[in-house]
């Protein structure tokens, strides 16, 4: 797909169809077996930018590192981005994606002023809070099933340059962590925290807490040349497959044991460039493939603050199980509503977690986990996930019957074969046989 005014005739493609971006979605919400995937990265124009008011018009293909590297000269920044910068803009509104200042500033969606939508039948749909606003919600996190996102305006955020001002602070019990965040996030518009969660007895819950705030940083008032993306246009999958025996409980106990300690004072404090901050993974090209054949998963969920807990009874379930958790980080959101009707992030305190796949024990694990989320009324990341159940998904989001009436009936993806089940299957053969859009 290229100019916007080459656009194909959806209705006519093999289907189901389903938009691509970069890929970067841990699961299957981005694959279309049998169907047509439409590869956007030809809508790649920045069209304009208002540098006194920060709004950005840009093709949906646009990936946020393009954006940055025309936005921060110009003393911009995204609004809301997540830890790699190599995802595309009409990607990140289809998982209406977090970042490290939710707290203050929401997902991805609530920064989306207007957008347009092609649908199947050839109509092509301005939404924005204002206008068609059913389908703008139901686009913001609607996991490209409500058409193809051609273009979008989105609003920037004013920064005084492309550095972070950062701090690290080591705690040991998760009790630590929630004090923290909760002085932090009054403080700093950026939070998160690293935990271990496989060292035993007393350091389980044990972490780095991360904090930061945009500053001017050396040279200030002059924007020193940015650096390139460390990793390379050509996708992640280059790199070499580490030997699957890496990668075991021993290994990771020495890493984290390590990592913990680095820091050498309990408290730190540095200028770092915005890329250090938030991008660490993208510095890091095939870090994917350390996991060799076997692959990983990673599980992010979210609880409400007041069922916290949970995370504690989950990091328990993880050391019973003996299995690998090579990565977890933490996070409190913060009250700010997503426009989004099938949007992940809501109030409370989310936990992503990365296990080498270890066969089936992993995937059980995964479901003892579903039903501590399940119970506790919270939800889990569907852009990180490929192992949901249908009755899992309906329960972590409740709007699927408003958001049904507005998926386009040619679009699907794996994910939402699995996840809509037999029920909402035969609904949508049943409106595309009556010939409804
Ligand atoms: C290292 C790493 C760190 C990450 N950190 C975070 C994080 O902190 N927070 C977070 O929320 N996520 C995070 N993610 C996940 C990632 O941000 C999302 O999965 C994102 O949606 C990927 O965007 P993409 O362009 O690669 O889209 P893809 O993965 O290709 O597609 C994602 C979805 O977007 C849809 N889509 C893409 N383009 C369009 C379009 N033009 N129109 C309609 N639908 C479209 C697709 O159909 C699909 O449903 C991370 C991923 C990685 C690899």
């Amino acid at each position: 797909m290229d100019w916007l005014s080459e656009l194909p005739n959806l209705g006519e493609l093999p289907g189901p169809v389903l938009a691509h971006g970069r890929g970067r979605s841990y699961g299957d919400c981005c694959s279309n077996n049998g169907g047509t995937l439409l590869d956007t990265l030809g809508l790649d124009r920045l069209m304009h930018m208002d540098s006194h008011s920060g709004r950005l018009h840009c093709e949906a293909g646009v990936t946020l590192d393009a954006i940055l590297q025309l936005a921060i000269p110009a003393g911009w920044f995204l609004p809301v981005t997540p830890g790699t910068q190599f995802v595309t803009v009409g990607g990140a509104i289809a998982n209406d994606v977090h970042g490290k200042n939710h707290h203050r500033a929401g997902s991805f969606g609530s920064h989306v002023r207007c957008l347009e939508l092609l649908r199947s039948d050839g109509e092509r749909v301005l939404c924005s809070p204002d206008q068609n606003v059913d389908l703008f919600r139901a686009t913001i996190g609607g996991l490209g099933l409500t058409g193809l996102i051609l273009w979008v305006e989105l609003q920037l955020k004013s920064v005084p340059g492309p550095w972070i001002d950062c701090e690290q602070i080591r705690f040991r019990r998760l009790q630590e962590f929630f004090e923290l965040s909760a002085d932090s996030d009054r403080t700093h518009e950026y939070t998160v925290a690293w935990l271990d969660c496989i060292s035993p007895g007393e350091k389980l819950g044990r972490g780095i807490f991360l904090r930061g705030n945009h500053c001017a940083g050396p040279g200030a008032g002059r924007l020193p040349y940015l650096e390139k993306p460390c990793l390379p246009r050509s996708e992640m999958a280059s790199s070499f497959e580490a030997p699957e025996i890496l990668i075991n409980r021993s290994t990771v106990r020495l890493f984290n044991n390590f990592y913990f300690h680095a820091p050498l004072r309990d408290f730190t404090r540095r200028t770092i460039s915005y890329e250090k901050f938030f991008y660490p993974l993208d510095r890091v090209a095939g870090w994917n493939r350390l996991y060799g054949r076997r692959g990983f998963l990673q599980y992010q969920f979210v609880v409400p603050y007041e069922k916290r807990g949970v995370i504690e009874e989950i990091l328990r379930l993880i050391e019973s199980s003996r299995l690998v958790c090579t990565l977890s980080v933490l996070k409190v959101f913060g009250e700010v509503r997503s426009p989004g009707r099938l949007s992940f992030p809501r109030p409370g305190v989310t936990l992503a977690l990365d296990f080498p796949i270890q066969g089936q024990a992993t995937f059980d694990l995964c479901e003892r986990f579903d039903e501590k989320v399940r119970a506790s009324g919270g939800a889990v990341y569907p852009a990180k996930d490929a192992r949901m159940s249908a009755a899992s998904f309906h329960s972590y989001f409740p709007d699927l019957g408003e958001f049904s009436r507005l998926q386009d009936p040619h679009f699907s993806s794996d994910f939402w074969r699995r996840v809509s089940g037999p029920a909402a299957a035969s609904r949508r053969a049943a409106r595309a046989a009556a010939g409804g859009h």
